[in-house]
């Protein structure tokens, strides 16, 4: 049998059982939209995570617009993301109607560069702009630079919303994902580290105000009752049966995190020190959403592993400013050459919780042999 890239199968026949009588629950209470589940896993989430308020919603991309649209972001201001993301970081922005400015990354964790983020600032209020907003990705499932970059938002006094739709379980400093940063979101897309069978997503934040606000936007800007409409805003839930098996995927969530680590643990022995290979340094606890290397023969252990039947995939083949519907927005004036290089040489291998090390074994002897 080929080994899959992330295997999703292990997980879903270990716990079938659990989550057919969890949706059928649902299918028996008929509480599809909004029912008990979505706001159990609300509070399973806020423990799990230690923030204060969680609003589950429809994906993770209606997660970073939401958070947009209860910030206030809007029409003339500026945004600033990094442009080695997945295309929902700046499309998030386009459509609350405001600016993107794309910030270049750190050649060692590939996360936002603050020197970066603070040059397209200054450049930004030069221009008469004003600066709203940043958001940080935690690539790959490693929490970017939140120290830093909190820093410099709160001097030019722009909110933070970390995109963590890689990263749900990832800590710095035993300080959970969802804690980092003013507002955060992540996405309980299938492959994502915690994913439900379907799209949904979820914010994070400690500020009651901006809780209250992302809840009212997730059903159409409602007010005090269902057919009071106080603001605009859109049809963002997360349905119940998502809810419902998140909460069972929830339960071995933690465990499945351990076993990412162990997984990643294993890669980065195999790989260090190995010439012509580079890792992401790890700055702090990573969710393992991906494995990713780097290196200047990418596209030969692509081709290798490729032969030897073993997936692999490019995040991100592209940048998003070098996307056609992206080419005309504002680039940081210094330029995105780390983003540049890391297109042509990043490599993501097989990672899963469930990956075995016959497996894992095969990867790594082609990869080294290719490398
Ligand atoms: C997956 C992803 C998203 C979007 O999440 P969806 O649930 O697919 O909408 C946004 N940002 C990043 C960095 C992602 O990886």
């Amino acid at each position: 049998m080929g080994i899959p890239f992330i295997d999703l199968k292990s997980q879903e026949v270990q716990l079938r059982s659990r989550i057919d009588q969890a949706i059928g629950k649902v299918i028996d209470h008929g509480a599809f939209i909004m029912g008990p589940e979505v706001f159990e896993l609300e509070e399973k989430l806020a423990d799990y995570t230690g923030c204060r308020n969680v609003v589950t919603c429809s994906s993770g991309t209606d997660a970073l617009t939401m958070s947009l649209m209860a910030i206030g972001v809007s029409a003339g201001d500026v945004v600033f993301v990094p442009s080695f993301t997945f295309v929902a970081t700046a499309e998030a922005v386009i459509s609350v109607g405001a600016e993107v400015c794309f910030v270049d990354v750190d050649s060692d964790t590939y996360n936002m560069c603050p020197e970066s983020l603070e040059r397209a600032v200054h450049q930004t209020v030069m221009a008469g702009k004003k600066a709203a907003a940043v958001i940080p990705v935690d690539l790959y499932g490693l929490p970017a630079n939140y120290n830093s970059i909190n820093t410099i938002a709160t001097k030019a006094r722009m909110a933070v919303i970390a995109d963590g739709a890689q990263s749900f379980g990832g800590s710095v400093d035993g300080r959970k994902v969802g804690n980092l940063a003013g507002v955060t979101t992540t996405s309980f897309f299938p492959a994502k580290p915690l994913g439900c069978f379907g799209d949904g997503g979820a914010v994070f934040t400690d500020c009651e105000d901006t809780a209250a606000l992302l809840r009212s936007i997730r059903v159409h800007g409602q007010g005090a009752s269902k057919y009071d409409n106080v603001r605009f805003g859109m049809t963002a839930r997360l349905d119940t049966i998502q809810a419902a098996i998140l909460l069972v995927k929830l339960e071995v969530f933690a465990e499945e995190l351990e076993m990412r680590q162990t997984v990643a643990n294993r890669y980065q022995a195999a790989f260090a020190g190995a010439a012509g290979l580079q890792l992401v340094e790890q700055k702090a606890t990573s969710a393992w959403a991906q494995f990713t290397i780097s290196s200047d023969r990418r596209d030969r252990i692509y081709a290798s592993l490729r032969e030897s039947e073993i997936p692999s995939v490019i995040y991100y083949p592209k940048a998003v400013h070098q996307q056609d519907a992206y080419r005309t927005f504002t680039c940081v004036s210094s330029g995105l050459p780390v983003t540049e290089n890391l297109v042509k040489s990043v490599l993501s291998l097989p990672m899963s919780p469930y990956l075995t090390c016959h497996d894992q074994d095969r990867v790594i002897e082609v990869v080294l042999r290719a490398a």
